[in-house]
């Protein structure tokens, strides 16, 4: 299996180099050249298996350059009960008859984000190994919240590589901003900027495709590498949890092998959708795809009219890790959709760019609305769907996979499909606790992080992950806020490049 540029098909590298670049040259994201298949003989086999082996087995089909023991190396440290509060690694939740709660956030940072980032650096490593790589990586995050926690767990004390990650000064939870704050580590750091999570993003984007920067690393024995979704490596590890949960319903008899299901994901950088969509090509059974956004929409408005238009407003919302308006990996379904042309997407990124926006051909438009269903919801009503679910199923949710789970709720109201469906949970309700206190009880007031993280267990009764209790004592480490003009000097300065 040899990957491409979704801006250069020409180009043949394999995984280690895909993923230890992070992002092609050409400011491209790599793509396998072809998606793999699975058949229902497949799935019905890895039922059988622990997360960490149907993992891997899945794993062994995209990184065709790993040796098995490379895979089995990674599997094995990245899930395992060290890091996650559960030997499934993730859960599955009913929610009602036939609809049901795909808990992805039992990892060491609470959200779905660690599924990907605990493996990430095995793979980082292991790649620069075999790609006999000498030089001490750089990992640089852009994060809405959730990812720049997850990066820092996952690469802290990696030895040859650094982490620096950047957040939005006031887009990110206290909860987001006190877990990235007290990152202990060796080779960690954290930068707030003066800006929104699309600055951070197109700040790390300039400094990775800086030409002058590269060569200035390359003389310092130094290279960039992303934990961001653009890299390949992130995204491979999420399809895995899509074909896992549908073999477990599978085995637990809720539904029958080779029934189809819709997937239902609340959506910011198109990553965690693009992974099931991926999981569908390959062979899983899925009908829909339902992409759920907050009030920054721009993705339920491209869905519906095939028009990309970032030219709006930007709201912050209580759903912080989905306040986007630039979904970098939107790039690599485009890339697919036209056929892999190449010189459509070079053309309508660059009008990204330049204009904010760029339209889409018709028969793209045709295959988006076939694949997809879009839709979205504000603040309130994301706190009216924590609500109810509570009051009706006496399930707690996060923010995120409320505005999910609304969506998914219109979407019944609309089509009047009742085809089972699963609900990607990506974070635990206590990362959010403010808003899920506020939409469950109103009692929020006044309270501080950890007053309400215990008023969240009396009323759901969902354990408490220690590794947010224990945030309460520790020092914070890291009080830099910078414009977002200087990322690029704040990193030749971080890593000591001349
Ligand atoms: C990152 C994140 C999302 C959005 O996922 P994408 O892959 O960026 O679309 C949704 N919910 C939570 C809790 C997240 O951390």
């Amino acid at each position: 299996m040899f990957y491409k540029s979704t801006r250069n098909s020409n180009l043949k590298v394999d995984s280690a180099f895909a993923i230890s670049q992070g992002i092609s040259e050409d400011g491209g994201l790599f793509v396998p050249e072809s998606i793999p298949g699975l058949t229902l003989d497949e799935i019905k086999y890895i039922s059988g298996l622990s997360y960490s082996c149907r993992a891997a087995y899945i794993f062994k089909k995209y990184l065709t350059d790993f040796t098995d023991a490379e895979i089995q190396y990674c599997t094995d440290n990245a899930y395992s009960t060290k890091n996650f509060e559960t030997e499934n690694i993730s859960e599955i939740s009913h929610l009602f008859d036939g609809t049901y709660m795909l808990e992805l956030w039992h990892g060491p940072t609470c959200a779905f984000k660690d599924m990907a980032l605990q493996i990430l650096p095995y793979f980082l490593t292991v790649s620069a190994k075999k790609l006999k790589i000498d030089k001490k990586i750089i990992i640089l995050v852009a994060t809405s919240g959730d990812t720049g926690k997850a990066a820092l767990e996952g690469f802290k004390d990696v030895e040859g590589t650094q982490i620096m990650v950047f957040y939005p000064e006031c887009g990110v939870s206290p909860m987001q901003k006190r877990q990235m704050t007290t990152q202990e580590g060796s080779n960690v750091g954290v930068c707030a900027v003066k800006g929104n999570f699309d600055d951070c993003q197109s700040g790390v984007k300039k400094i990775f495709t800086d030409n002058e920067i590269r060569a200035a690393l390359d003389e310092n024995s130094l290279m960039f590498s992303s934990a961001n979704s653009i890299n390949w490596g992130r995204l491979v590890p999420q399809v895995v949890y899509y074909i896992s949960a549908y073999a477990t319903l599978v085995s637990d008899e809720e539904i029958s092998l080779g029934e189809k299901i819709n997937i239902v994901v609340p959506t910011g950088n198109f990553g965690n959708i693009l992974a099931a969509y991926y999981a569908k090509h390959m062979g899983l059974p899925v009908a829909k795809l339902i992409c759920a956004s907050n009030i920054n929409n721009v993705l339920t408005d491209f869905i519906k009219t095939g028009v990309y238009d970032k030219n709006r407003e930007f709201y912050p919302t209580c759903s912080p890790s989905m306040d986007i308006l630039i979904s970098s990996n939107l790039e690599r379904l485009l890339y697919i959709l036209t056929g892999e042309n190449d010189q459509k997407i070079k053309e309508w990124f660059s009008l990204l760019a330049t204009c904010g926006k760029y339209e889409v051909d018709e028969d793209v438009k045709k295959k988006l609305a076939e694949e997809f269903y879009g839709g979205f919801c504000d603040d309130n009503d994301t706190k009216a769907a924590i609500s109810s679910v509570f009051d009706k199923y006496s399930y707690t949710c996060d923010t995120h996979t409320a505005v999910a789970v609304k969506v998914y709720e219109d979407y019944r109201k609309e089509t009047g499909d009742k085809t089972k469906t699963l609900i990607a949970s990506t974070a635990s309700p206590y990362k959010f606790s403010a808003s899920v206190l506020d939409a469950v009880c109103k009692e929020a007031e006044g309270m501080d992080e950890y007053d309400m993280i215990d008023k969240l267990y009396e009323l759901s009764n969902i354990d408490i992950p220690q590794s947010l209790a224990q945030l309460k004592n520790k020092p914070v480490l890291f009080k830099e806020c910078i414009d977002k003009t200087d990322m690029k000097d704040f990193v030749l300065k971080s890593f000591n490049i001349k």
